[in-house]
């Protein structure tokens, strides 16, 4: 269960803790953050408001840290981040727990979050140690002009103290997403976990200290983004920032300094279907990528651009299978669960009456309970409804009958957004020729969007982020390199 067994030291009462210096601290502002939880829509948990004094404190102690952890062993830093992975596993069930609880992300999901989390940190060890195992060796003589006289060795060094700001709907696995690259490139790390998701969050945190990291080198500052988001981010002790949620993203990016920022915000994912695909496998994968988690995945299928001629097969086949979505608490292990706020649910509501006001079809009658939202496919959305630009966040699916794939190509390619989409044919140069055309950071073929396996390259292009994700590419954006130019007073030629 949360908050007990080797999670005991994390709480006190009914307050969790936030974690700094090695240790499990309560905050001297007294306050607390209270996580409302999305079912039953009171409050469940309750964690650490920390001030900006704490934040100070924090950021000298993480800068103090990582100059000692930069000095100690690659295989030692891959030894420790292997042993917070198996600590990780072997709690999953409170902090799969936690994760229902706070997000009503489905019982057996939540579990996938965390075991994908475990063996994402366990591939950093492995990565980083191959990755960060080596430099180049260059010579002078290839550029013009030059003799060999100069020799030049490169190696990749840590960037300081990354702060890492996660999103609700992923806080666990996109948390270790930033904290395995960062720490095996022997930087220091500050998290500040989503609200809903800050337990969760902790119970991690507590497996990296069960693991032996050195104090100071991880800390987890809980509060609201609104409130000590910009403090953070603008605080002079951060080296690095690897953001991933919304259009928050975009501010922050205009008031960080000079520091590399890693962004992954938001999408609005295009599905392509030509006339030749294989509508049972699109409209299976139309239910997976926009249905899974209730939609709220950066990375779901949020607008379906469909060739007329297959359009009213397609719908029918999405239809029946939208019918069979259980619709229900994340502990029953529902396909749809609440989504996570009141507001969140207003928002995608508001979406929906818009598009009933303009004359979207509605394939399903539009249900909700609280938070709770039940599936929805509108179809016959056109260009001035807000639900073809905006990204719901939800369970609600809109369908955009297209006369060509240019016409699909170009809506595309008009929205803000470029995370990823995804199209369906037979044809593979077809599909090549789209994938081109397309302004995303990835196009599926013949599958929705996804973000994983974990080690794939992940961008977004436009709104949707700065930099590129994924293992390897993380390790290579938290560091940076460094030269060490050895200069000969006469030129040499090996064996020469
Ligand atoms: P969000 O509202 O942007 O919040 C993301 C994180 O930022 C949370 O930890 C939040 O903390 C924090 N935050 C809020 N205000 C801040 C500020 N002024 N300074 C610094 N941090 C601040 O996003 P969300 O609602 O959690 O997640 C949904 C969004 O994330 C969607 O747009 C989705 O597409 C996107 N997303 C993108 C990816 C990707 O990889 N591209 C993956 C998953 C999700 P609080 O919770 O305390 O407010």
């Amino acid at each position: 269960m949360a908050g007990t067994g080797v999670f005991a030291e994390i709480i006190e009462g009914e307050v969790y803790k936030y974690y700094a210096d090695g240790e499990w601290k309560l905050s001297s502002s007294g306050k607390s953050v209270s996580i409302v939880n999305p079912t039953t829509r009171k409050t469940q948990y309750k964690v650490q408001a920390c001030t900006q004094e704490e934040v100070n404190k924090v950021m000298e102690t993480a800068k103090v840290a990582q100059k000692s952890w930069a000095k100690t062993p690659l295989w030692k830093r891959a030894e420790l981040l292997h042993k917070a992975a198996a600590i990780l596993k072997e709690h999953k069930a409170p902090i799969a727990e936690a994760l229902v609880k706070e997000i009503a992300k489905p019982a057996k999901d939540a579990v996938t979050e965390v075991v994908r989390s475990g063996d994402l940190i366990s591939y950093c060890a492995e990565e980083g140690v191959r990755l960060l195992g080596q430099g180049a060796f260059l010579v002078s003589d290839s550029f013009p002009g030059n003799e060999r006289t100069k020799y030049c060795l490169t190696s990749k060094i840590p960037l300081g103290v990354v702060l890492a700001i996660p999103p609700f709907n992923y806080p666990v696995n996109l948390a270790v997403s930033k904290i395995g690259p960062a720490l095996i490139a022997g930087n220091s790390l500050v998290l500040k976990p989503p609200t809903q998701g800050a337990v969760a969050c902790l119970h991690m945190v507590h497996c990296f200290q069960l693991a032996g990291f050195p104090k100071g080198l991880i800390s987890c500052i809980t509060g609201k983004g609104s409130e000590i988001g910009d403090f953070l981010t603008m605080h002079p002790g951060v080296n690095c920032i690897s953001f991933t949620g919304g259009d928050t993203g975009i501010a922050i990016s205009k008031k960080a300094g000079m520091i590399p920022l890693q962004m992954e915000l938001g999408g609005k994912d295009a599905c392509i279907v030509l006339e030749d695909a294989d509508l049972d496998l699109v409209a299976a994968n139309i239910i997976k990528g926009g249905f899974s988690y209730s939609g709220q995945r950066c990375t779901a299928v949020k607008v379906i651009l469909v060739i007329e001629s297959v359009a009213d097969s397609l719908v029918e086949k999405v239809k029946a299978k939208v019918a069979k979505l259980t619709v229900g608490p994340p502990e029953d292990d529902c396909d749809i669960t609440p989504v996570v706020s009141e507001s969140s649910a207003n928002f995608i509501e508001g979406l929906v009456m818009d598009a009933k006001q303009k004359g979207a079809t509605f394939c399903q009658e539009y249900k909700r309970e609280g938070n709770l939202i039940w599936p929805l496919l509108l179809d016959h959305v056109r260009p001035d409804m807000r639900i073809a630009w905006e990204e719901p966040f939800g369970p609600v699916l809109p369908v955009i009958r297209i006369g060509s794939v240019e016409e699909g190509i170009h809506h595309c390619n008009a929205s803000n957004f470029g995370l990823q989409g995804c199209v369906f044919t037979k044809d593979i140069n077809k599909a090549m020729l789209i994938s081109d055309a397309m302004e995303t950071g990835t196009v599926q073929i013949n599958s929705a969007p996804a973000r994983g396996p974990d080690h794939f390259p992940f961008q977004g292009i436009k709104d949707s982020g700065i930099g590129s994700q994924g293992i390897t590419n993380s390790i290579n954006m938290m560091t940076k390199v460094k030269s060490t130019v050895i200069n000969l007073p006469t030129p040499s030629y090996t064996m020469g």
